[in-house]
């Protein structure tokens, strides 16, 4: 599937980010408008537009799971001591880029 978001160019590197993780199935950049101290977007490479367009299956509690670790990993790096993740799902639940993203803030 094509994947025309801004997240999937950055994935391309036909865009610029800065990029503070990256392995073979994720991929994390700075948040552009950071609305905390630390605020990093952690993204599954696959193209996979929200959090409802997961398979209620083994697989996809198994890629689910692997993102929210992505994220821990991401701030046990950082060095971070508490922060929070917030997933917009949907138009209505607040999403502008429907490329799935975890939101990794924290102004401690
Ligand atoms: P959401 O509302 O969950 O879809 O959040 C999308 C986030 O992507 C927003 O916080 C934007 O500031 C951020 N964003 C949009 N374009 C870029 C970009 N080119 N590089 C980094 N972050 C971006």
């Amino acid at each position: 599937m094509d994947n025309p978001t801004v997240f999937g160019r950055i994935i391309r590197r036909e865009i610029p980010a800065s990029i503070v993780y990256e392995d073979e199935e994720f991929i994390a950049f700075q948040d552009i408008r950071p609305r905390s101290k630390v605020h990093i977007l952690v993204c599954p490479k696959e193209y996979i537009p929200t959090l409802a367009d997961y398979p209620d299956t083994e697989e996809g509690a198994l890629k689910l799971g692997k993102l929210l670790l992505t994220a821990n990993r991401i701030a046990r790096q950082m060095g971070l001591e508490g922060y929070f993740v917030r997933i917009h799902v949907g138009e209505k639940g607040g999403q502008e880029v429907f490329h799935m993203h975890v939101h990794l803030r924290s102004d401690a």
